[in-house]
């Protein structure tokens, strides 16, 4: 299990930030994928915004992007149907065999 899966199994969504070039490593990784500079893990912003969305069953599944370069896959709770572009914010996160993402608007 790698850094960022523990900390998700935590509920914390966390990323790689190279201590070296300050690059923002993604996917996460121990090591820059630029210098090879050691990373630190630091909590993402929670508030991003929504890119793409399907849905199933009554469900919303989306893709959504965090600090314009973090992208994940995950469940979006709304009673509307969202507009692409939208804010959303990151309510819940976890790992249970897969990574899990919950969003909700952030308009409301
Ligand atoms: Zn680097």
């Amino acid at each position: 299990m790698t850094k960022f899966d523990e900390a998700l199994k935590a509920g914390k969504f966390v990323c790689s930030e190279c201590q070296k070039c300050k690059k923002l490593v993604w996917p996460p990784n121990d090591y820059c994928n630029r210098c090879f500079g050691k990373v630190k893990w630091r909590p993402v912003s929670i508030t991003g915004k929504l890119v793409e969305f399907s849905k199933r069953n009554e469900v919303f599944f989306c893709i959504a992007e965090f600090e314009n370069q973090i992208r994940v896959m995950g469940s979006l709770e709304s009673t509307i149907v969202p507009t692409i572009g939208q804010d959303l914010k990151l309510i819940k996160c976890g790992h249970n065999g897969n990574e899990e993402f919950v969003f909700q608007l952030n308009n409301s």
